[in-house]
């Protein structure tokens, strides 16, 4: 009899894991993929979509085209998750897995910056992308603020690349000359595993006329002043506001016997929770790494291999080492990359790698490969 598999979210490590399972053991697991979407997303075809290089229409992914032996996906909200009995429920079924996997993501909240939804727009979710380039296309020049509003969240760079990418818009617009671009970030500096990456940055930002606020974290917005309140008990006037949320976990997930401080602790070797035959990858974990798809790639394929040798009797893999590479756009189509490693050393490293247009092509390569492991396409 086949083990089951059930894997909880079809996102960067939900679909990394299934791909994997499907192509070792597809006779030895039956896995079942849930997720509540009809489609997948990356995560950076979000800013495409914001600033009109792509239509919204084009960047999904769709679920139904996966087709993969041993492997099913369902679209389905999952309602409760409780792993000490290893019991799922969904709006259409119950599961008991003989192995759980949760890949669920981190969501957004909203309410935690009081103003922000009255006065201001998130731009991280695919409504709020899609808001984000409606609010552009109708902007006419003047005060923009992006600010990372919570100390954990997606992508280092997305931020950077945001502001960077807002100066390049409104240029091409006509509009630059008469606006303005603070970028305000609770983090030290823009990626702060690598200092050349962070000052070749700053750098960047300073020549494109981006003032950049490192150190700081945007805690409310006045919608009847249409400014914004600094931790620090600074003032921004803005007459545009783009923000990136305050990151959580999904109400599921908080919701369940996992969580310890809002997220879900797991052994970052090889993603065990302290549930047995229960494990967790990706953005939901508080494993030491950051929030990324190149990370929660880089743990699926870690826990596959980890499931596979079980599936198998082998020896168990060597633990996740941490290594990913993440590319960082730097405005006019040049991409750099950051080759990271956070868990192999005693510090985590980095190297830098300047950005060029081959750079811009070689991330949409990363794109296309991904795409066409998991889905079958070369969108
Ligand atoms: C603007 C932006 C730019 C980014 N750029 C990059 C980049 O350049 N490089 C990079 O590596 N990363 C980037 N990221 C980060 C990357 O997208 C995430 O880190 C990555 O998707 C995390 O993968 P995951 O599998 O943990 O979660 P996700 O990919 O978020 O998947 C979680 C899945 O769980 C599903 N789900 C949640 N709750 C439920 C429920 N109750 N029932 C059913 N399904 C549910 C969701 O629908 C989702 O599909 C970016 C993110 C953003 C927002």
């Amino acid at each position: 009899m086949s083990t089951h598999i059930l894997v909880l979210g079809a996102g960067f490590g939900g679909l990394e894991l299934a791909s994997r399972l499907s192509e070792s053991v597809p006779d030895e697991a039956r896995v079942t993929l849930i997720d509540r979407q009809e489609a997948f997303i990356f995560g950076y075809s979000k800013l495409d979509v914001m600033f009109g290089r792509r239509d919204i229409n084009d960047v999904w992914h769709p679920y139904r085209t996966i087709d993969k032996p041993g492997l099913e996906f369902r679209r389905e909200e999952i309602v409760s998750i409780d792993a000490r009995d290893r019991r799922v429920v969904t709006e259409a079924a119950s599961y008991n897995p003989d192995i759980l996997v949760v890949a669920l993501g981190a969501d957004y909240n909203l309410a935690a910056t009081p103003g922000l939804v009255e006065d201001g727009c998130e731009f991280y979710s695919p409504d709020g992308a899609v808001r984000a380039r409606d609010l552009l296309a109708a902007f006419s020049g003047g005060r923009v603020v992006i600010a990372v509003l919570g100390g954990t969240f997606k992508c280092p760079g997305a931020p950077n690349e945001t502001a960077l990418l807002l100066s390049d818009y409104l240029a091409r617009r006509g509009l630059r000359a008469d606006s303005t671009i603070h970028l305000v970030s609770p983090l030290p500096m823009p990626i702060p595993i690598s200092k050349k990456t962070s000052d070749a940055i700053a750098a960047i930002l300073a020549e494109a006329g981006i003032e950049y606020w490192p150190s700081a974290r945007v805690t409310r917005l006045d919608p009847a002043s249409h400014v914004a309140h600094l931790e620090d008990g600074r003032a921004l006037p803005y007459d545009l506001f783009l923000g990136i949320p305050v990151h959580c976990a999904p109400d599921v997930v908080a919701r369940s016997d996992l969580v310890e401080d809002g997220w879900i602790p797991v052994d970052s070797g090889t993603f065990a929770t302290r549930f047995p035959g229960v494990y967790a990858v990706g953005d939901v974990t508080s494993a030491p790494v950051p929030r990324a798809g190149g990370i929660a790639e880089g743990e699926a394929a870690t826990l596959a291999e980890v499931l596979i040798a079980q599936l198998k009797g082998e020896d168990p893999p060597p633990p996740y080492d941490g290594a990913a590479s993440c590319y960082v756009e730097f405005g006019n189509d040049r991409v750099g990359r950051i080759d990271v490693n956070f868990l192999s050393y005693d510090t985590p490293v980095a190297r830098f790698n300047a950005p060029t247009p081959e750079g811009f092509a070689e991330k949409q390569q990363w794109g296309a490969t991904r795409a066409a492991r998991w889905f079958g396409s070369h969108r």
